[in-house]
């Protein structure tokens, strides 16, 4: 329910991009985990949301008309004080607008760093949703973060996903390998974190005919569980 509110509400703005807030809290009404996220609007709102929400944070540029928010330096990890956040606002705004004179900015997202970028290495991987013009919904699933466009590796399903073929789209992918095997040494990942994410994203899917695009990218994937920590939903 809250899910078809948020929908029609950005419907009503004429918008069909939902924000990175607005996404990671569509996730959330499916019970995907995400990471707490919060916009400041001002360097001293900044300062106190990181304050509440725990350090370190993450601080990112939120604009409707930034998709790429890395490639605008719009992306502060580890924040590890109030001042540092207070500081770091106040820079990526005045960089944001110097590079993009044009675009709107509502503020800055302050969120909790996901456990395992503070540590030992999780996984990014992505999940995301294409409409296929022959075959509509697709399920994605692969190799995630930064560097996605450079390693292509990208495995697909049609929905309704259940246990057996979201299991099967991981493990088509190549990232699976090192899902398995663990990274760098470390232990496994959770895999069964990571089938109930593409269960849920294939519940959404059905439940939600208005959702053309969504991209989930990273999931952060390490053997306590998966977290959501970037998301993009387009609408019809
Ligand atoms: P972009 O819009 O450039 O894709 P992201 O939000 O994906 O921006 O951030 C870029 C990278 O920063 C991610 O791929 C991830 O490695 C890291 N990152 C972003 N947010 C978090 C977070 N909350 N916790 C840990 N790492 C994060
Ligand atoms: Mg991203």
């Amino acid at each position: 329910e809250a899910a078809r509110l948020l929908i029609e509400s950005v419907l009503a703005e004429r918008r069909r991009t939902l924000t990175e807030m607005e996404s990671k809290a569509l996730l959330a009404a499916f019970h995907i985990p995400v990471t707490p996220t919060m916009l400041a609007r001002s360097a001293n709102e900044a300062m106190m949301l990181a304050t509440q929400l725990g350090f370190p944070v993450a601080l990112k540029i939120d604009s409707p008309d930034i998709v790429h928010k890395s490639d605008v330096q719009g992306v502060a990890l580890n924040i590890q004080s109030g001042a540092a956040a207070r500081d770091t606002f106040n820079e990526m705004v005045a960089r944001v607008k110097r590079l993009q004179p044009l675009a709107r900015i509502n503020g800055v997202t302050v969120q909790k760093m996901a456990r395992a970028q503070r540590g030992r290495g999780g996984r990014e991987v992505c999940v995301g949703l294409v409409t296929d013009e022959a075959f509509g919904p697709t399920i994605v699933f692969g190799a995630g973060g930064t560097m996605i466009e450079l390693i292509a590796d990208r495995a697909m399903e049609l929905p309704p996903l259940n246990q057996f073929l979201s299991r099967r789209l991981i493990e088509r992918a190549r990232v699976a390998e090192t899902l398995q095997q663990g990274w760098q040494g470390g232990p496994p990942a959770d895999l069964e974190a990571l089938e109930r994410v593409l269960l849920r994203v294939s519940e959404m899917v059905c439940e939600f005919p208005q959702l053309r695009e969504m991209d989930i990218n990273p999931l952060i994937v390490d053997e306590t569980g998966a977290v959501a920590v970037d998301a993009r939903i387009v609408l019809q």
